[in-house]
């Protein structure tokens, strides 16, 4: 499902995802419905699947309708309860990259599936910022991704390739990544010791 974009779109994804990520002083791993709500995006999930509608961008997993109010734009984003957390983890992200990247303004990029794989790298770097996988999954695993960033094993196999690219340099590392770096938080592990990542030294 990985899409091109281009080096300068990477970058400004990238940028806006540090953006996110200082303004609100998020930590790891990211609640996502805590941010929907700073956010005043309102969430709701559908125990009996979607709901039939002509929404814009709807997947089977999820889409964002926009109210129009003297407030300004009220969104409402809706997800299917019935798909797996981790994956109901990566829809949210994605239908917020939508909203925080501006594709319900007269900005936005023309085309759908330009849009969707802006939304789709927003959600990814969101969910596991390259800088934190290296600095956090030393091995770079895709387990210890999945496991440190709460991500299903396909999510954590595409983080996986990106921090991958990133090392071998064939990707450019911009200014945002020392930003990431700098103001994304590491919740305390759960005492479940999912994290076993985090007592194993570099
Ligand atoms: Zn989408």
């Amino acid at each position: 499902m990985s899409r091109k974009l281009d080096g300068r779109r990477y970058e400004e994804i990238g940028t806006a995802v540090a953006d996110l990520i200082e303004d609100y002083g998020i930590s790891y791993p990211v609640d996502l419905f805590a941010l929907a709500e700073t956010l005043g995006v309102r969430v709701i999930t559908h125990r009996g699947g979607l709901p039939r509608g002509r929404a814009a961008a709807r997947t089977e997993d999820g889409y964002t309708n926009v109210n129009n109010s003297a407030n300004g734009p009220q969104f409402q984003i809706h997800l299917d309860q019935r798909k797996p957390t981790a994956r109901r983890r990566f829809t949210l992200a994605h239908e917020l990259g939508h909203i925080w990247l501006g594709h319900f303004t007269e900005s936005a990029p023309a085309s759908e599936e330009e849009r969707e794989g802006e939304a789709h790298h927003f959600a990814s770097n969101l969910l596991a910022p390259t800088p934190l996988i290296c600095a956090w999954v030393p091995q770079l695993t895709v387990d210890g991704i999945a496991r440190t960033f709460r991500l299903s094993e396909e999510a954590a196999s595409l983080a996986h390739r990106r921090a991958l690219r990133a090392l071998n340099l064939q990707h450019p590392q911009g200014e945002y990544y020392g930003r990431i770096a700098a103001s994304a938080v590491r919740a305390e592990s759960e005492p479940d010791g999912g994290s076993s990542e985090t007592r194993r030294s570099a």
